[in-house]
């Protein structure tokens, strides 16, 4: 869809499927299985969605999926359907070489794990050979030390070989990536995680990674059990909600199983969102 002087597009990466109470934290069963149903093994529904903005600075990516390097056992573990993003991007004309500039929220697995895939000889190769890839240096600084709570979301394969082609670029803070198109450092879900922030035309939207991952988590307590620095979270997550109200902001969601975007309403207590944003 046209925003402002960009086009903008999430591509649909694929579903996947985690635990609902690591993706409801400390709210009760009870309460969030009646917004989002688990199946026999506890597990909810998720998509992996990549945002592709379209610019005339160059075509933009933000964040890669799951990817294709999996084991077959994880992939059953995460209910992993198959990589769709090589064709969801050919389907909007253009292929990996097209892609100038790959940003990460984060490089937990399921962000950055199409950013390399598996050559003829089973080594990982950068997925976006001519990209330049943009990280937070505190992201990058988590993912190579890992401890003993987050080595199981950072897999090296993911991002080690960029680093070793000279494809990495690490931020510090918030910064203009190019015109128009923002990084903003929010922490929360890891220290170094980073939201995308669009301003064209008038228009504001913003690309929420896993600060609110789905629709549900707008409620504030609806944070995941992931999330390292949950008061640090919910603070960003108001105040985003807050300027996301006041300047109607479209918002774009990375893991919602049914809504990708949309604006946000005050009703009463509670804050609803008006889809409507379809893509196309
Ligand atoms: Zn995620």
């Amino acid at each position: 869809m046209t925003f402002g002087e960009m086009d903008i597009r999430l591509l649909d990466d694929g579903t996947f499927k985690l635990d609902g109470g690591a993706m409801f934290g400390i709210v009760p069963k009870p309460l969030w299985e009646k917004i989002t149903p688990p199946d026999e093994a506890n597990r909810i529904p998720l998509r992996t969605g990549v945002l592709l903005v379209r610019h005339q600075g160059g075509n933009i990516l933000v964040d890669t999926g799951m990817g294709t390097k999996l084991s077959p056992k994880l992939r059953s573990i995460y209910g992993l359907g198959p990589s769709l993003l090589l064709g969801a991007l050919a389907e909007a004309g253009l292929t990996p070489d097209d892609i100038d500039i790959v940003v990460f929220t984060h490089l937990h697995i399921d962000h950055a794990g199409g950013a390399t895939r598996l050559d003829d000889s089973g080594k990982a190769t950068p997925a976006f050979p001519r990209a330049e890839h943009v990280i937070q240096t505190a992201e990058w600084q988590a993912a190579v030390n890992p401890n003993e709570r987050t080595r199981g979301s950072y897999v090296p394969d993911d991002f080690v070989p960029l680093q070793d082609n000279g494809l990495v670029r690490l931020v510090d803070g918030d910064c203009d990536l190019t015109d128009g198109v923002k990084l903003v450092q929010t922490g929360g879900h890891t220290d170094g995680h980073q939201i995308v922030v669009l301003d064209s035309g008038g228009r504001k939207a913003a690309f929420l990674g896993d600060l609110i991952p789905t629709v549900s988590h707008l409620k504030l307590p609806y944070m995941m059990a992931y999330d390292l620095y949950p008061m640090d979270l919910v603070a960003r997550k108001k105040a985003l909600i807050e300027t996301a109200l006041a300047e109607n902001w479209l918002l774009i969601w990375q893991h919602d199983p049914n809504i990708e975007m949309g604006h946000l309403r005050r009703q009463g207590d509670d804050v609803l969102v008006e889809a409507g944003s379809s893509l196309d």
